[in-house]
């Protein structure tokens, strides 16, 4: 049987929660993490009807999109929903764990699933973090190069977009001279020793670096590993915000909308002036997106879809590009069902739920 911490592992390796924004409250809100895990209910927003719904279909971890707690919580006493859910999933022993903007975050996150609703191709995220990145630098004798590089690409390093297994290598000689109760791998005690090395150059993204040393060190074989860390500037096209991709061909603006209304599954779409051009390419945001405006901008998006665009927001379009907000609710729904294909697949001695509560809280009356 899995634990709530196998699950939350697992997610976690695929959207670490050092990529959650600042504000943010993803992770394990409630629960034991060492708690067997029956059936995981999987929702975009966790409410208490979604609670019930949990009880109802023997689940005991509920993993949302929208985590329930976003801010301190100084008493639990039911004045308000979110205190009444937290109380609910407590009392009845369900856990509640939230993927929130970790999942934005990750290539092959929210906004990849959009992407995929939408056919769009050559799909890149729209705005990459920086200093996401680190470098090692270490230095291991000719013979052992090889098992150090293997341990560290198992490790998760060397992952350049596409390419896997990247580094950078250039040999010279390290010296060390072995000192007090030190039991060298090559070399004596007080006697100065010099040796062929490879110094050793690699990238990785910054939530491995536990593993990556601790890979480091069980491969190389030096009692004393010497090695240096990097932060990187550089931005990471595999992390960061909002996605831009292509539609397989040019559609005039109507056809887009009408388009976009029947795959996202839409009542309404509001959006600024058509500009009389087809559209092609199409960045787009899931949640509130209007900060990437620039960015879509910036990368001369034909179309920019996301929600929660606010009035005077609609002006910032320039007739530069379409904006479409299609709905907070709408633009993130199919995260459900990333989520349940992706713990379907990796857990099969449990069901992944998709709930059939409605949390959407904005009704359209047309
Ligand atoms: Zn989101
Ligand atoms: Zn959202």
């Amino acid at each position: 049987m899995s634990t709530i911490q196998d699950v939350t592992s697992f997610l976690e390796k695929w959207a670490p929660l050092a990529y959650q924004e600042s504000y943010d409250n993803a992770g394990l809100i409630v629960g034991d993490p060492q708690q067997k895990v029956k059936n995981v209910l999987v929702t975009l927003d966790c409410t208490e009807a979604i609670v019930d719904e949990a009880l109802q279909r023997d689940c005991n971890l509920i993993v949302a999109h929208h985590p329930i707690v976003f801010k301190g919580l100084k008493q639990l006493n039911g004045k308000n929903y979110v205190e009444r859910t937290v109380i609910k999933a407590l009392k009845n022993d369900i856990a509640l764990y939230a993927i929130h903007t970790n999942l934005d975050s990750v290539k092959g996150g929210v906004n990849g699933r959009i992407a995929q609703q939408l056919g769009l191709s050559s799909v890149r995220i729209l705005a990459p973090k920086r200093q996401t990145l680190e470098k090692l630098t270490t230095f291991v004798p000719v013979e052992q190069t090889s098992q150090v590089l293997e341990a560290l690409y198992a490790a998760g390093a060397g992952q350049i977009g596409e390419y896997k297994n990247c580094s950078f290598r250039t040999l010279g000689t390290g010296s060390f001279t072995p000192t007090g109760s030190a039991d060298p791998f090559l070399g004596k005690l007080n006697q100065p020793e010099e040796v062929e090395e490879y110094r050793i150059e690699v990238i990785f993204p910054a939530p491995l670096e536990g593993r990556v040393l601790q890979a480091l060190r069980q491969a190389h074989p030096y009692e004393e590993v010497a090695y240096y860390l990097h932060q990187l500037e550089n931005s990471n096209q595999e992390v960061g915000s909002g996605a831009i991709g292509t539609l397989p061909e040019p559609l005039s603006e109507n056809d887009w909308l009408v388009y976009l209304k029947s795959r996202m599954n839409l009542k309404v779409i509001r959006h600024t002036e058509l500009r009389n051009k087809t559209v092609q390419k199409i960045a787009i945001c899931g949640g509130s997106g209007s900060f990437l405006l620039k960015d879509a901008l910036r990368q001369q998006a034909d179309v920019f879809v996301t929600a929660d665009f606010k009035y005077h927001e609609f002006f910032d379009a320039e007739k530069q590009l379409m904006i479409c907000d299609i709905g907070h609710y709408e633009s993130e729904v199919f995260t459900k069902e990333l989520l349940s294909e992706r713990l379907t697949e990796n857990f099969p001695n449990f069901a992944t739920l998709l709930s059939k509560t409605d949390t959407n809280p904005v009704h359209y009356f047309v």
